[in-house]
């Protein structure tokens, strides 16, 4: 094991966190739990043990140490956000200052634009909450019962996210805004549990030396859009960032982040528009070389991981770490 340990030392391992909240369980919680990736304690233990057994590092740190064609020092480890929620901002960000540690927050800027929830969450929200018993979604061929327990719908919201993802974005937009007509509940509503940063939480951020990144603009999946609107998708937030923030992006983390979200014109236009690095949702670790520049694997981290399984994952990732049954 010692042995193992001092190989897999070598590769750069970056975490891949969504939310961080007070508790993660919370209570009467009709959003996705499954974008809960530790409490506040469990996080600042998993800070903890980083900062003492690893190498924590920045994302211009990483990029400085290949521009140099220097190797990375053992155990370097990077900590992401993706998405933007403002439980980041509000839960995490005290914990990362207090430890005098930075993280990189992919944020979809279109979100902190309008303050408007994400589609995929509210899209649980709306299984969760709505006022019917049934749903019936024909272009995914479904007719379920939706349960009566908070429980049932959440296993139901879970498996609708993951057929959801299978149609193009016209599609997925088309299905989301039907359900919420039907069930008369418009995103617009909004709801404390499901909110994005906003920009001044972001400047604080950054000016206390946390990193932001693209998450794109709408949260939409790269590979399902038409050429035009996937650049769009990928310019608009790097010039969203630049404006708000007075810096140049470098780095790019794909929404939902698996095989069918991103393809190689994601990847020439996110090199084209000046992104330096992307990070996939990917489950693994490697080292910044041409073929992984623009899909870093990263080890998500999930609420169900108590403190020997973090542990284990962050050191033996070979062994431990597996492909998220999370698709965001
Ligand atoms: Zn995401």
């Amino acid at each position: 094991m010692k042995r193992l340990r001092s190989v897999s030392r070598h590769d750069l391992r970056v975490l891949a966190y969504h939310r961080v909240l007070e508790s993660a369980e919370p209570v009467g919680f009709s959003f996705d739990t499954e974008l809960i990736s530790a409490s506040a304690e469990g996080f600042r233990q998993q800070m903890l043990f980083l900062r003492k057994h690893f190498h924590p590092m920045r994302f211009d740190e990483v990029l400085a140490c290949v521009d140099a064609g220097r190797p990375l020092p053992r155990g370097a480890v990077l900590v992401t956000f993706d998405d933007g929620y403002d439980d980041n901002y509000r839960v995490a960000f005290p914990i990362l200052r207090e430890l005098e540690m930075s993280a990189m927050f992919f944020v979809s800027t279109g979100h902190i634009d309008s303050g408007l929830p994400y589609a995929y969450d509210w899209l649980v929200h709306l299984v969760c909450m709505a006022p019917v018993e049934r749903l019936q979604a024909p272009e995914l061929g479904l007719d379920w019962d939706l349960g009566a327990t908070l429980g049932e719908r959440r296993a139901r919201a879970s498996a609708l996210l993951d057929r959801i993802k299978t149609l193009d974005d016209a599609g997925q937009a088309r299905l989301i805004a039907r359900l919420e007509e039907e069930w008369r509940m418009p995103r617009e509503n909004g709801h404390p549990d499901c909110r994005p940063m906003t920009w001044d939480q972001l400047r604080e951020m950054h000016h206390a030396g946390m990193e932001i990144g693209s998450h794109g603009v709408g949260h939409r999946m790269l590979a399902k859009l038409p050429l035009e609107e996937m650049a769009k998708e990928v310019i608009g937030s790097k010039q969203a960032l630049e404006r708000e923030l007075g810096v140049v992006p470098g780095v790019l983390s794909y929404p939902v982040g698996g095989p069918d979200a991103f393809d190689q014109e994601t990847v020439d236009t996110v090199r084209t528009a000046g992104f330096r690095l992307a990070c996939s949702y990917m489950a693994g670790t490697g080292n910044v070389v041409p073929a992984t520049r623009y899909a870093l694997p990263r080890l998500p981290v999930e609420r169900e991981m108590d403190r020997a399984w973090f542990e284990a994952m962050v050191t033996v990732p070979e062994v431990f770490c597996y492909a998220s049954k999370l698709r965001v």
